[in-house]
C-alpha cells in the first residue's frame, strides 16, 4: 500500500485498483481501568507514572472507505454521530476535510452494533449521513442489536446479513471474529496486491495488547473468546504479512505487525 494523501483527520493509499481511506471520527478517552490481566482476571495497570491514580486511554474513532474502480464505495464503520461525547461523531467533517462526498457511498458495513461504530448513520442533526445508502451488510447475529435502536429503524429495511465467509464483492468478504460483541464481524480485502484486515474492535488498547495479546478488554462480551479470536488473528496477521486497519488504533490505525519478544509490535503505515 502506498499512501497518498494525508490530513489532520484523513489518510488515503492505493493497493491494486483500490483507494483506502482512514477517516477519523474523533476519540473518546476511557479508563485504563477497562484493561484485564487477561480473561476473568484483575486489572492490568499500564506501565507509567500514574499507576496509582486511575489513568485514561485515548481510543481513536477510525473509520475505513473502500473505494473500488467504478461503483460506491463502501464504508466499514460509521462513527458515533451525534450520540457520544463532543470529541466524538465528526466523521462528516473529516469527509469535508478529505474532499470526499457521503453520496457516494453505497454500502457501510458495520463490524458490529455498539454505538460508537453504528450511529454515524445519522448526522448530528438527525439527516440521513449517506444519500445514496442501499446496503449495511452486517452479521447475522449483530441484526438483534441493530433492531433494538429505534431510532435507526428508518434503516431497517437496508440491512444485509452475512455470514463468516460471505462476500461483499469480488475483493472483500467477511471475516468471523468472535468474542467483543455478539456477530463481531470483520472484512477482509484482498486487492490483488495486498491483504487488509478491517479487524473492528479487536483491539482497544494497542500500546499494550500487542506485545501481550491475552490482555482483554472488560466490555469484551466474552473476554476468553475475544482473546482467543486476537491471538489466533495477530499470528495470521503477521504470518500472512497482511495490513491491519483497526477502529481504535491510533489513527490512521492501520499498519502491520511485526514479531516482538512473546507477542508482537505494531509498525503504523508510513
Ligand atoms: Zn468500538
Amino acid at each position: 500500500m502506498i499512501v497518498t494523501s494525508q490530513s489532520a483527520n484523513a489518510l488515503s493509499c492505493t493497493s491494486g485498483s483500490w483507494k483506502i481511506w482512514s477517516l477519523s471520527d474523533g476519540h473518546v478517552d476511557m479508563s485504563a481501568d477497562l484493561l484485564r490481566r487477561g480473561p476473568g482476571l484483575g486489572k492490568y495497570a499500564l506501565p507509567g507514572p500514574s499507576q496509582q491514580e486511575p489513568s485514561l486511554v485515548r481510543l481513536s474513532v477510525n473509520c475505513f472507505l473502500l473505494e473500488g474502480a467504478g461503483g460506491q464505495g463502501v464504508l466499514i464503520d460509521c462513527g458515533a454521530g451525534g450520540q457520544w461525547e463532543p470529541s466524538l461523531g465528526h466523521l462528516d467533517r473529516t469527509m469535508a476535510e478529505a474532499g470526499i462526498d457521503p453520496s457516494s457511498i453505497g454500502t457501510v458495513a458495520l463490524t458490529h452494533t455498539h454505538l460508537d461504530h453504528l450511529n454515524g448513520l445519522i448526522t448530528r442533526d438527525g439527516r440521513e449521513a449517506f444519500a445514496n445508502l442501499n446496503r449495511i451488510v452486517i452479521a447475522h447475529d449483530a441484526v438483534a442489536g441493530f433492531v433494538d435502536e429505534p431510532h435507526l429503524e428508518r434503516f431497517r429495511h437496508l440491512l444485509a446479513p452475512v455470514r463468516d465467509g460471505d462476500r461483499l464483492n469480488d475483493h472483500l468478504a467477511a471475516l468471523a471474529m468472535p468474542g467483543h460483541a455478539p456477530g463481531h464481524m470483520a472484512y477482509v480485502l484482498d486487492s490483488g496486491e495486498d491483504r487488509i484486515l478491517f479487524c473492528g474492535d479487536l483491539i482497544h488498547v494497542p500500546a499494550a495488547q500487542f506485545a501481550r495479546p491475552e490482555l482483554t478488554w472488560a466490555y469484551d462480551l466474552d473476554q476468553s473468546i475475544a482473546c482467543a479470536t486476537r491471538v489466533k488473528l495477530l499470528r495470521e496477521a503477521f504470518d500472512t504479512q497482511a495490513w491491519l486497519a483497526g477502529a481504535h488504533m491510533a489513527k490512521p490505525g492501520l499498519g502491520r505487525v511485526a514479531e516482538e519478544g512473546s507477542g508482537y509490535a505494531f509498525l503504523p503505515i508510513e
